[in-house]
């Protein structure tokens, strides 16, 4: 590696760098293989270098990348109907990124506060949630080393603790021009937290009442991540309003913003737009994880995977002192420690050849791919307390 980095500052970068990969495994510059319990954040479910998505890549790529919205496009027809059928919801559009198709989630909440006569309309927020990185999108995050520098933030935006009831229905009662709910189904960068049932269902209803949009960001639950297409799918309701991304391109870019009801007709030509969301590689992509997670009993796979990881961390995990919590839904995991544990991911990927995450400074997160076996989800679990050993003994 060159001495002089000409790439912003923006990472904490560990000094790996891969050059393949195939499922669950990446192999380094060394040829040293690593276990991925990462998946690039929720993004490879399918693992690494899927041959079937690799061959639809090179197909489209030799027939047709980009034509603009200008004109109709077959696969992007295609993945909004197949996304519609198992989300539930009625109308797509097609952004990029996970951020992007938040914005679009709340320029819909905007039309909807416009509808109404809303001079300055709120959506709530919820306490560490992360819904990307763009001015609106951080604004509604839950993360103040995200805001710090950034001010002015986007207005228009009121913060409620994760889980907490009571606190919605309190601005429900007071006169207020709310007009949307956002919120992860569990909240991923914010440390694995797990929205109950109960909740859900609660929010659902008092949406309904007020007349507010229920908007799920589902960036990184969707697409399989719980055991269920989707994270609500678990509370048995039915948002307004629904964003993807990650998993859904398998490594391509590709986002979207999915509604249904009155929100599914908001956007007119001019609204809104992107210049690559929805090109036809990116739909076509999307149209075969979909296929490939549904003919391979991929969710099935996610929610007794999702038992194994969670019964495994229990036995592997539970007794060091350190750990103070252990939080999963379906194949996301939350290890949370009673200190900052960035060094252990270190000593997992330099000892263990074990790629995990620290999120919120105190907690390893795992996400591994849909795909993972019983012994693959073992051996992901030993790593990491062999690691938790190793880490403890240096301290
Ligand atoms: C990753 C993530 C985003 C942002 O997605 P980008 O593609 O990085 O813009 C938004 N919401 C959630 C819940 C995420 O996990």
């Amino acid at each position: 590696m060159s001495e002089i980095n000409h790439l912003m500052n923006v990472y904490k970068r560990r000094n790996i760098r891969f050059v393949s990969g195939r499922g669950n495994y990446l192999v380094d510059t060394f040829g040293r293989e690593y276990l991925d319990a990462i998946s690039g954040v929720a993004v490879t479910s399918l693992g690494h270098s899927h041959p079937e998505i690799a061959a639809v890549i090179a197909i489209q790529a030799s027939r047709l990348l980009h034509t603009s919205n200008m004109f109709s496009i077959e696969w992007q027809e295609r993945l909004a109907e197949q996304l519609c059928r198992i989300s539930g919801m009625s109308r797509a559009f097609f952004c990029n990124s996970g951020a992007e198709a938040n914005e679009t989630a709340l320029k819909l909440a905007r039309l909807h506060g416009a509808r109404k006569g809303f001079q300055a309309p709120e959506v709530i927020v919820m306490d560490k949630s992360f819904h990307g990185r763009t001015f609106a999108t951080l604004s509604a995050s839950g993360n103040p080393a995200g805001h710090a520098g950034f001010a002015p933030l986007v207005p228009g935006f009121r913060r409620v603790p994760f889980g907490d009831i009571d606190a919605i229905r309190k601005i429900a009662g007071q006169a207020c021009q709310v007009t949307a709910v956002l919120m992860e189904p569990v909240q991923g960068e914010g440390g694995v937290n797990v929205a109950s049932p109960d909740f859900l269902r609660s929010v659902r209803q008092i949406c309904t009442e007020q007349g507010w949009l229920l908007m799920m960001d589902e960036v990184q639950t969707g697409l399989g991540r719980t055991g269920k297409w989707f994270g609500f799918q678990h509370a048995d309701i039915l948002p307004d309003v629904i964003t993807v991304a990650k998993a859904l391109g398998n490594g391509i870019p590709v986002g979207g913003c999915l509604a249904s009801g009155e929100a599914a007709g908001y956007f007119m030509p001019g609204n809104h737009g992107s210049t690559f969301g929805g090109n036809p590689l990116a739909c076509r992509v999307g149209c075969q994880v979909i296929d490939i997670i549904e003919r391979d009993n991929l969710l099935m796979n996610a929610s007794e995977g999702g038992i194994l990881l969670r019964d495994y961390l229990r036995s592997q995990m539970q007794d060091f002192e350190c750990v103070t919590a252990i939080r999963s839904h379906g194949m996301m995991a939350g290890i949370e420690f009673s200190r900052p544990c960035e060094e252990l991911a270190d000593i997992c990927a330099s000892q263990e050849k074990l790629l995990i995450n620290v999120t919120r400074e105190k907690t390893v997160r795992l996400l591994p791919a849909l795909i993972s076996t019983e012994n693959e989800i073992a051996m992901i679990a030993q790593r990491l307390a062999r690691a938790t050993r190793t880490w403890l003994r240096k301290e």
